[in-house]
């Protein structure tokens, strides 16, 4: 038996990366997933590669309507809802505080963190229904330290990981767990946009990425959006049926701290500022 059979996901932000390969290995493992996302080329193509397992529907998820409307079409479709995974995001203004204006700090904040919320306000009465469910947030590091990201993506994670803590604590009554991931640095199209680079461009990049990616953590390897999909498919599953309110980090040990190699490294240069 697959770990998500007759069980119904919606996935936002699952036309790419960390999404997509979560939509992916959910319907691999049995379930029937909505895919919802405002990419409508690249969403569309993925869902049909996936079969009739996968509807998709273009969800803007800063608005509250069309996060109630892929809700709405999983329980049509589908019958019922199991798992709702906030997945939607993507970086904010990188800059100093005093000049972001207003605005991209709410965007930034209302897909990532407002849109998490409202998918649990319009998810749980479902949930309630069925007498259980299984709510999966995308947090990140840059949601518990620093250093990782502009001022508002940090600041809608931490809210993220929060939200999943509050969340958790009413929702647990009801049998609906709710539980958030935090990735480290994942080789995804983020950084593409982020940078304004082409598909074409990144495409080209993406040895060097990960060459670079493996430097950051203990673990020598870039983590892979398959890595974040298999967290994800073990708190949607069953197996996870006793964690709730938990914050998932799945960054190959990178929020720890340093690694083994630059603490040696450091150590060295204290060394020789104190022998000469
Ligand atoms: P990605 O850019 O590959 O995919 C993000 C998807 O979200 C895209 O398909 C995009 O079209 C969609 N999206 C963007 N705005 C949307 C909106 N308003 N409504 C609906 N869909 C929208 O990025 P990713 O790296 O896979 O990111 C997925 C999640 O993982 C995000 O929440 C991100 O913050 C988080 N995350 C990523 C990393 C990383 O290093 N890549 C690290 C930590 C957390």
């Amino acid at each position: 038996m697959a770990k998500l059979d007759g069980k119904v996901a919606i996935i936002t932000g699952a036309a790419d990366g960390i999404g997509e390969a979560s939509a992916r290995l959910f319907i691999q493992e049995g379930a029937r997933v909505v895919l919802a996302d405002i990419d409508d080329e690249k969403g569309q193509a993925v869902t049909r590669e996936l079969g009739r397992n996968a509807l998709y529907l273009h969800t803007d998820v800063t608005l509250e309507a069309d996060i109630k409307a892929a809700i709405d079409l999983a329980v049509r479709e589908f019958g019922r809802l199991d798992c709702l995974y906030s997945n939607a995001g993507g970086a904010g203004m990188f800059a100093p505080i005093q000049d972001i204006p207003v605005d991209a700090f709410d965007q930034t904040v209302a897909i990532v963190l407002r849109a998490a919320f409202i998918g649990i306000k319009y998810a749980v009465p479902i949930m309630k229904t069925q007498g259980s469910g299984s709510v999966i947030n995308m947090a990140s590091v840059a949601g518990f330290r620093t250093g990782d990201s502009d001022h508002s993506y940090a600041v809608a994670k931490a809210g993220i990981i929060q939200l999943t803590r509050t969340a958790a604590m009413e929702l647990g009554e009801s049998n609906i767990r709710v539980n958030c991931i935090s990735p480290g640095f994942v080789v995804t199209g983020a950084f593409q946009k982020a940078a304004g680079m082409t598909r074409e461009a990144y495409a080209r990049r993406i040895p060097k990425v990960k060459e670079h990616f493996a430097t950051f953590q203990p673990i020598r390897r870039a983590c892979l959006p398959e890595d974040i999909a298999r967290a994800a498919l073990w708190l949607a599953s069953d197996e996870s049926s006793f964690v709730n309110g938990a914050n998932l980090v799945v960054d190959g040990g990178l929020s720890n701290g340093k690694t083994w190699t630059q603490c040696l490294a450091d150590m060295g240069q204290i060394g020789n500022v104190l022998l000469g």
